[in-house]
């Protein structure tokens, strides 16, 4: 008889930001692939909470609450994942909703970049692909290149378009680390940093990151996740245990044709490590 691991995956993406499935099918999904524990992290967004909630209890799955909010530090973006909180804090739904408002003036100076570098239309094309007007973001302007056959996949658009220095990039200003913590923590959460292995920090720098997020009541951090590689999980399991962190696992699932990797398929926790799950027994909404 197989030994069933818990599965969790407490990381991904609905229409409600820049996934493409909706909450319910993010859900049937998941449950599909053996997911026991679910919870769907939109970016600065929690308009999907109660419908994903509704769908993970449809499916039989315990549900955390998620949201994944983009702040600004040390002149880059990190994103902080934030669990089990109450997504009808009034703080963190304002906080969100005015972070979420600077996307409409990058996502028109972000058009006016491409329209420079010859490709016309952007915008609209984008929003042709937004399932939440709240929420332009650039894998929406990505989707829409790939449409257009500029490029043949959103990764060669984010190489060739949207990362720094390229024509659709635009600098900005997102929460910083103190309001993002505190608006998870204020609402009964617990933050987490989200995909460490993705930031172009130096080691000086990481360990600034992680010292703050300490210091600011953040208490976990990604380990298993869509985008490390095996050596990253190795690497931040390390740091999860040298700044006493819990640990967590999600898949940052999108699409099933862009993520490569789906819901609930990862490898689990090293064995030595704290799930942020367990110290979030009594936030689960159980189906
Ligand atoms: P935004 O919040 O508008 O800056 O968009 C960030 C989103 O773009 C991330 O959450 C990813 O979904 C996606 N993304 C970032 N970098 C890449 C990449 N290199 N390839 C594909 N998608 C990416
Ligand atoms: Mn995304
Ligand atoms: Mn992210
Ligand atoms: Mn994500």
């Amino acid at each position: 008889m197989a030994v069933h691991m818990f599965n969790a995956d407490l990381h991904c993406h609905s229409s409600v930001s820049d996934g493409t499935l909706t909450p319910e099918q993010v859900a049937e999904r998941a449950r599909r692939n053996g997911v026991d524990l679910w919870a769907l992290t939109d970016h600065d967004e929690v308009g999907g909470q109660a419908r994903a909630r509704a769908a993970a209890a449809a499916n039989g799955m315990g549900y955390l609450t998620g949201t994944e909010i983009s702040v600004t530090f040390i002149n880059q973006t990190v994103h902080i994942v934030g669990l089990g909180f109450d997504a009808d804090d009034l703080a963190l739904v304002q906080g969100l909703a005015h972070t979420r408002g600077g996307r409409e003036r990058r996502a028109r100076d972000m058009a006016a970049g491409l329209e420079r570098a010859g490709i016309g239309g952007a915008y609209e094309g984008a929003l042709k692909f937004v399932g939440n007007p709240d929420l332009i973001s650039r894998t929406h302007f990505a989707r829409y290149l790939v449409e257009a056959g500029i490029c043949n996949d959103t990764h060669e658009v984010f190489r060739r378009y949207l990362t720094e220095g390229k024509p659709g990039y635009v600098e900005h200003r997102w929460a910083t680390l103190s309001d993002a913590l505190s608006w998870i923590t204020g609402a009964g959460g617990i933050a987490v940093i989200a995909h460490p292995g993705r930031y172009a920090f130096t080691p000086n720098e990481e360990f600034a990151l992680f010292t703050e997020f300490k210091a600011l009541g953040g208490q976990g951090v990604e380990v298993v996740t869509g985008s490390h590689t095996p050596a990253e999980y190795l690497e931040y399991a390390g740091m999860a245990q040298e700044f006493d962190l819990l640990a967590s696992r999600g898949s940052d699932f999108h699409d099933p044709a862009e993520s490569h990797t789906d819901l609930g398929t990862l490898p689990g926790l090293p064995g030595h490590l704290k799930p942020v799950w367990e110290a979030l027994e009594h936030r689960i909404h159980q189906p």
